[in-house]
């Protein structure tokens, strides 16, 4: 598979090219250059698979034919090995047609490590071989640097350098990422938020003779590498709910949207995906956006779903280079304007295609604690508080046809956030039962 940029003005890559290089030099982000399509009955045959076969079935056609599916599926089996439930992402339900896909059994407790797992061994395995040793960059609200810190300490042939905003990331996604004590691991405190913390890492990035210095890659989900490893859960529980002979609806709680990116992706590989459902906390800006096509920059305000403080959601860019019939010139002078003036009209026809597809929804941190309290009432189900306002999402726009199902991507295992939970239900949760070490 060959990659372009979002900007178009890139060379084509490879997949480790792109996994190395992360953000494309022209400042676009990279996306295949085709998407694989499954037929129905390709589908039809991969169900049941365990997960990490699946995974490996189903990111193959991205990362290969330089990466053998022998070896990646040696990798997926390694990365999902050490999680804390049998099936990996277990699809619990809820009420009649609502249900989540719990993404959070391993090791940092969040969706995060369902790709950085792979990515740690990826990138070890690649830079193995071609005898190179890189320095990985990341900014984090909270759960892509313990993640990444996570996949990555002890490996022998990278260092981690991970950005956090001082003060607004919860106590234990502070101790998950500044107690690893590896020395191949760096955390840096930024004062300022996470949008500060990006900003630095983007600047990085577009320092050239730095980058080559420092041999700079990045595991922010502006690596392709991770949208591609989020994919195979998508299509996991959507053929478990019936696909490809069922369509499906996902709600996603959305900062970056990569999470949610992955699962258009599955949409555009051939799954009856009927919408994606978009949860935000009061840092709105792509609800607002589906809403009344207002997509304009607020300054980040802190709420109880912390790896959501997000207003600029990088991810966005390749939704949109889809959204305008994959014009490389016509992205970059979009997001050139976005990032001069803080706002982007978005033209009518593909803010119009993506509300056909798209629905918005924001919950304030009252809504979030009462959502956590339903959920215990209700189904004794205990939630984080970024699940909780999928699930309160997915209430508020699940599709008119009730035969449709509604999966909540569950992105945080409650334990860690317990504050939150217990303050909306009283109830300390349990801490996670420790997940194997990845072996
Ligand atoms: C990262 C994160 C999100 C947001 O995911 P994006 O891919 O950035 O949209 C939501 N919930 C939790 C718990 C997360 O860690």
């Amino acid at each position: 598979m060959r990659y372009l940029s979002t900007r178009g003005q890139a060379a084509p890559r490879d997949f480790e090219a792109v996994l190395l290089a992360g953000l494309a030099e022209d400042g676009g982000l990279f996306l295949p250059e085709t998407w694989p399509e499954l037929s129905p009955a390709e589908w039809r045959a991969l169900r049941g698979l365990p997960y990490a076969e699946l995974a490996a079935r189903l990111i193959h056609p991205f990362a290969g034919p330089a990466l053998g599916f022998e070896d990646l599926s040696r990798m997926t089996a390694a990365a999902y090995a050490g999680f804390g439930h049998p099936a990996v992402a277990p699809l619990v339900q809820l009420d009649a047609r609502c249900f989540a896909l719990e993404l959070f059994h391993g090791p940092t407790l969040a969706f995060k490590d369902m790709a950085m797992q792979l990515l740690g061994r990826l990138f070890d395995h690649v830079l193995a071989r071609r005898g190179e040793r890189i320095t990985i960059v990341g900014a984090t609200s909270g759960d892509t640097g313990s993640a990444a810190i996570e996949a990555c300490r002890d490996r022998a042939n990278l260092d981690v350098v991970i950005l956090h905003p001082e003060g607004r990331t919860s106590e234990v996604q502070r101790r998950q990422m500044t107690t690893v004590l590896s020395p191949n691991v760096a955390n840096l405190a930024v004062e300022g938020d996470f949008d500060t913390c990006q900003d630095l890492v983007k600047a990085m990035f577009n320092d050239a003779p730095f980058r080559a210095e420092m041999r700079l890659a990045a595991v922010n989900s502006i690596n392709w590498a991770r949208v591609a490893a989020q994919i195979p859960y998508y299509a996991y529980a959507a053929m478990a709910l019936g696909a490809p002979d069922r369509p499906v609806a996902f709600s996603v709680p959305t900062g970056n949207f990569g999470n949610v990116l992955a699962a258009w992706a599955v949409r555009r590989m051939g799954l009856p995906v009927e919408r994606l459902i978009i949860g935000a906390n009061r840092n709105n800006i792509l609800a607002r956006w589906l809403d009344a096509n207002d997509m304009s920059i607020r300054p980040v305000e802190p709420s109880l779903s912390p790896s959501m403080d997000i207003q600029v959601s990088s991810n966005f860019e390749r939704l949109l280079f889809e959204l305008l019939g994959r014009d490389g010139a016509a992205t970059a002078a979009q997001m050139q304007r976005f990032r001069a003036e803080g706002r982007m009209p978005v033209p009518d026809a593909a803010w119009r295609a993506a509300t056909g597809l798209f629905r918005g929804f924001t919950l304030d941190d009252p809504g979030t604690l009462a959502e956590i309290r339903h959920l215990w009432t209700s189904a004794g189900y205990l939630a984080d508080p970024h699940t909780a306002i999928g699930t309160a999402a997915a209430r508020a726009h699940a599709p008119a046809d009730r035969a449709i199902p509604v999966v909540v991507a569950a992105t945080a295992h409650p334990a860690k956030f317990p504050d939150a939970v217990e303050e909306a239900t009283g109830r300390r949760p349990p801490s996670a039962r420790a997940p194997r070490r990845p072996i």
